[in-house]
């Protein structure tokens, strides 16, 4: 890995975008129910919305990105996009790392609404990675709000944050719960990159 700067590997839905509640708003109208009849307490896989007598969840993704502009609209995370600009100009280089090319035929449409987003809200990235396995991609330190990708660069000892969000409650820290505190964990993390004592492989990042 590249260790003339430290890389700070960030995921993109439910981290630094809102990518639930946005969903929800957009899940409501595909399935013509009202917003609150939608719980925004779901899980990873949103069992609790009922979508599978409507066709699923892949048919609901594919109308929200193609049809609701889901990764050109939606609202950020509280925070994120100032805290990486604070973390940009510190020298930390910001890499993207997120698995939106999942389902077929639309990816051109997924990749520009995720660059013009970014742009949009000025979120500084040296590296845009469109990878399911987040760990063949080196980074210092990761964040990531899913369970299984949180647990999976664990066990490849990657030192992972997790985002709070409904759907990982019960995995264990690091975690964050706002911004703030992400800029905390990072900025210790990089003093302890730049002292040479950041422990990648420690076993406080195998509890996952
Ligand atoms: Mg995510």
């Amino acid at each position: 890995m590249d260790e003339s700067s430290f890389i700070l590997g960030v995921d993109l839905d439910g981290v630094v975008g809102d990518f639930y509640g946005s969903l929800r708003k957009i899940a409501s109208e595909w399935i013509d129910k009202p917003l609150d009849t939608l719980t925004s307490d779901v899980g990873y896989g949103l069992e609790e919305w009922g979508l599978s007598e409507y066709g699923g969840y892949p048919r609901l993704h594919r109308f929200a990105v193609t049809q609701r502009n889901l990764f050109r609209d939606m609202e950020p995370i509280k925070d994120a996009p100032a805290v990486l600009r604070k973390l940009s100009a510190r020298g930390i280089r910001i890499r993207i790392i997120t698995h939106r090319l999942f389902l077929k035929y639309f990816h051109r449409t997924s990749i520009t609404q995720t660059v013009d987003w970014l742009d949009s809200y000025d979120i500084p990235y040296w590296d845009l990675c469109f990878m399911k396995d987040k760990g063949a991609v080196g980074a210092h330190v990761y964040i990531d709000d899913a369970p299984a990708n949180v647990k999976s660069l664990r066990e490849q000892g990657c030192y992972t944050i997790v985002f709070t969000n409904s759907t990982n409650t019960n995995i264990p820290g690091p975690r964050a719960d706002t911004w703030l505190e992400v800029e905390n964990l990072v900025m210790e993390a990089l003093d302890e990159w730049t002292t040479g004592t950041l422990n990648l492989f420690g076993a406080a990042n195998f509890r996952g």
